[in-house]
């Protein structure tokens, strides 16, 4: 893969259109976390400096392609002009009109996207009516670039397309740590189940040097090499699958590492008492809920021997204490080995960004990605339309 970026164009005097995401939370008419809006600033600001005028093109929720008043990025204009300190005008309908009147210093916002089925259709002319408002075309919105619509793969045919700061950044870092890593790499896979990450598992047995299996899905692993389980939570009937993998594993060399030793509760609560034990040994009335202190000091000695970690899903139950213990100390190793230029630490995914927060290991982690769906699609290894659209 590769792809330009803003310094590869000519934006001098051009309009440039950038697809971004600020599918931002709002409660009552306020945003609630601007992250996504300050996310987009270096973009901004980089194509006004090379004098670029810049129009922003989004979605806002699953309108359907039909207006859906609550839905307009009406609401979202006036705090991305607060928040990234530039005037910014919106366009609900006479894009054409509105783009020959831009200021210089102006930003010009369109109407959200998915108003028009086109823009999920990945409609040719859709595309087309886009791509006459602008002489450039900027992907920024990498968490919207596995799905083929109109904003993210048709239109970057129709003009010179580059990545801008955020994408670039993104594609920087999980480049770094799957597609040349530096090795040994490890990938830690937690969550709940096994069947939400089959491919993932089995894409990266075939790239990685270690796998961790963590979380509820470790108990589907423990399950299929005929352990007793009790009342954990296990998918019992993908235990051939989970065979398949450990076998698949082993072909290709790929370390697995299990749970050595378990935390088990007879109530899913926080303060629940609990008690650890050897991981065949959970009680036939207990949940398995958190991996225990020989797992984590295993986990600790592999990252310490490793160049690259690729992290998504918990080790254990983490919104309740105490089974939060084994995702904050193995954040923690890894976020210490980061800060000391060892280890190269990419994580992702909804809970997972959640815990890092919640052991106060972010800070350190050398990227974090928030893109959810196309973070997870790229780590089962498929190709995203948005990303590949921009491929030279
Ligand atoms: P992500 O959103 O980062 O991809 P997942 O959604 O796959 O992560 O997994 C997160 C969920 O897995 C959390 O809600 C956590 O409580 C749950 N989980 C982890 N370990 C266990 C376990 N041993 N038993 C039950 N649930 C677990
Ligand atoms: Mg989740």
């Amino acid at each position: 893969m590769a792809w330009k970026t803003l310094d590869d164009m000519d934006l001098n005097g051009k309009r440039v259109l950038v697809r971004v995401d600020i599918n931002v939370p709002m409660e009552d008419g306020v945003v609630t976390d601007l992250t996504r809006i300050s996310r987009i600033a270096d973009t901004v600001y980089d194509i006004q400096d090379a004098g670029g005028k810049v129009i922003l093109m989004a979605h806002y929720g699953r309108p359907k392609g039909k207006v859906v008043e609550e839905m307009s990025l009406i609401h979202i204009a006036p705090f991305v002009a607060e928040e990234l300190g530039v005037p910014v005008t919106f366009a609900d309908s006479d894009y054409r009109d509105a783009v020959k009147e831009m200021e210089d210093d102006e930003v010009l916002l369109l109407e959200n996207l998915r108003f028009n089925p086109g823009e999920e259709a990945n409609d040719p002319e859709f595309a087309k009516r886009l791509a006459s408002l602008c002489d450039v075309y900027v992907n920024d919105a990498f968490s919207a670039s596995h799905r083929a619509h109109a904003s993210t793969e048709a239109i970057a045919k129709l003009r010179p397309s580059c990545a801008g700061r955020l994408m670039e950044e993104e594609l920087s870092a999980l480049e770094a740590a799957l597609g040349k890593p530096k090795r040994p790499v490890v990938a830690v896979v937690g969550g709940a189940k096994v069947s939400t990450k089959l491919d993932l598992l089995g894409n990266l047995v075939g790239k990685v040097d270690h796998l961790v299996i963590g979380g509820g899905m470790a108990n589907t692993f423990l399950a299929a090499q005929g352990i007793n389980v009790g009342k954990s939570l296990c998918e019992h009937d993908l235990a051939d699958t989970a065979r398949e993998i450990l076998a698949k594993a082993e072909a290709a060399g790929c370390e697995i590492i299990l749970p050595r030793d378990i935390v088990v509760a007879r109530e899913f609560k926080a303060g629940a008492a609990s008690e650890t034990v050897a991981p065949d040994a959970c009680p036939a009335d207990a949940m398995i809920l958190d991996a225990g202190p020989a797992t984590v000091a295993y986990i600790e000695a592999v990252l310490a021997n490793a160049k690259t970690l690729i992290w998504n899903g918990p080790l254990g139950a983490f919104e309740i204490e105490p089974f939060d213990k084994a995702t904050n100390a193995a954040a923690l190793a890894a976020a210490k080995l980061t800060k000391a230029k060892k280890l190269i630490s990419v994580a992702g995914g909804g809970d997972t960004v959640a815990a890092l927060n919640q052991a106060g290991a972010s800070a350190d982690f050398t990227y974090i990605s928030t893109a959810g769906g196309a973070f997870l699609e790229w780590m089962e290894g498929k190709e995203l339309p948005g990303v590949a659209a921009l491929n030279i």
